[in-house]
């Protein structure tokens, strides 16, 4: 398996291709020619799905307001679908052209570049051969990232830290998300209307579902998140480990070892099977979301590894099917809410791992390829294509 710094990245959402690698495309263009002018042709999916996705906000977020970014509809014959033309400008002449592949994930190819492989950290490739080497060894989840990975501690601290600034930015923000669907911030009055008499339980489950809408919002409006695994979402992680530090008052360092566990459970899915909802629907994103989610919550708990391992298989088993159908191609419905819900679940999953560990038959392993079996099995109008499902039938009501 890959480092985690493959898994958790740190950019603009709402998409790692069409706001994360514009974002590093043009901050590598910025470094090349700080002094330049830019004209920047999106092509392809980049000019088709570029407004809903904020691909030219992102750009001129980093180029600035004298960027010149044109939607070409029509171009054929790309190197790829996720396509940019770049023109550097000085003194009124172009001095440069580039080619930019946005190639998934955040990572971006100038033409000419080849793309290098990322290298091989992790030796297992399974739960089963992680718990055998752990109970070995008597090692943790995070202590075993820790010692394949000695820098990972510094990378998952950065990680957190941009959760815990976007959950802010999120709480903090009102008014309409970008898009045709004038979609409202939720995440602000969530934070804000306690009920009376309102109970542990209901205010416990308000205050989650108010950071996952602020994570997510803050994605869907194109602000700086981190993939968790991806970032239609990135928002669950963030609300769980949020209010696991505000309520219970995990400490920085705690919430770090968890990530380091969640970030396991999202390798092995992302090596066994996907973190695409374009390949495996939904429950490859949000399934695996709440499944790292139910990983790191039994850690924080000092759950033994049975316990962290019931708990992403449950959080994984009950999103099975779970497709993606995002309206109008923006990452807004049902993305956001779905967010919520799986903060949710991944409480849920952990209680059930609790009491129930020790009863179970089926493994992590197994839930794991069952939903890349299922994922492969589902209609291509359910994998963000916005064809079928909730993409289809939604009229405005
Ligand atoms: S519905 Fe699709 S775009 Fe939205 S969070 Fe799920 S996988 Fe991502």
């Amino acid at each position: 398996m890959k480092s985690l710094k493959e898994l958790y990245r740190i950019g603009a959402g709402p998409s790692s291709s069409h706001s994360m690698g514009p974002e590093a495309a043009a901050l590598k263009l910025k470094e090349l020619y700080p002094q330049a002018k830019f004209k920047i042709t999106l092509c392809g999916s980049l000019a088709l799905t570029g407004k809903g996705h904020c691909t030219d906000a992102v750009l001129k977020r980093v180029l600035g307001d004298s960027a010149e970014i044109i939607f070409d509809y029509e171009r054929e014959n790309l190197p790829h679908p996720n396509t940019m033309y770049v023109s550097v400008i000085k003194d009124g002449s172009e001095v440069a052209s580039h080619t930019v592949l946005s190639v998934g994930g955040g990572r971006i190819v100038f033409a000419g570049e080849t793309l290098a492989e990322t290298p091989e950290v992790y030796h297992h490739n399974s739960f089963d051969e992680i718990k055998q080497y752990l109970s070995d060894s008597d090692l943790r989840l995070p202590d075993y990232v820790f010692a394949n990975e000695p820098d990972a501690e510094e990378y998952l601290t950065e990680v957190w830290e941009q959760m815990k600034a976007t959950v802010k930015e999120g709480l903090n923000a009102e008014g309409e998300l970008p898009g045709v669907l004038h979609v409202m911030r939720k995440a602000k009055y969530l934070w804000q209307s306690k009920h009376i008499g309102e109970t542990d339980e209901i205010a416990e489950n308000r205050m989650i579902c108010a950071f996952a809408f602020a994570a997510s919002e803050q994605n869907a409006a194109g602000g700086r998140v981190v993939t968790a695994p991806t970032c239609g979402s990135c928002g669950v992680i963030p609300a769980v480990m949020y209010y696991m530090k505000k309520q219970h008052k995990f400490t920085d360092k705690q919430i770090v070892r968890a990530l380091a566990a969640a970030g396991i459970v999202g390798n092995l899915i992302k090596t066994n099977a996907s973190i695409s909802g374009a390949e495996c629907g939904c429950q490859a994103e949000i399934g695996s979301a709440c499944s790292m989610a139910a990983a790191g919550l039994a850690e924080l708990y000092d759950m033994d590894i049975e316990q962290i391992e019931y708990a992403a298989e449950v959080a994984m088993e009950h999103h099975l099917g779970l497709t993606c159908d995002p309206v109008n191609g923006l990452v807004q419905i049902p993305c956001i809410e779905r967010n919520a819900v799986a903060a949710m679940r991944a409480i849920n999953a952990v209680n059930i791992a609790n009491f129930l560990t020790y009863t179970r038959k089926v493994s992590l392993d197994t839930i794991i390829s069952t939903m890349y079996e299922t994922g492969r099995d589902l209609s291509g109008r359910y994998r963000e294509t916005s064809e079928g499902g909730l993409a289809k039938l939604y009229k405005g009501k």
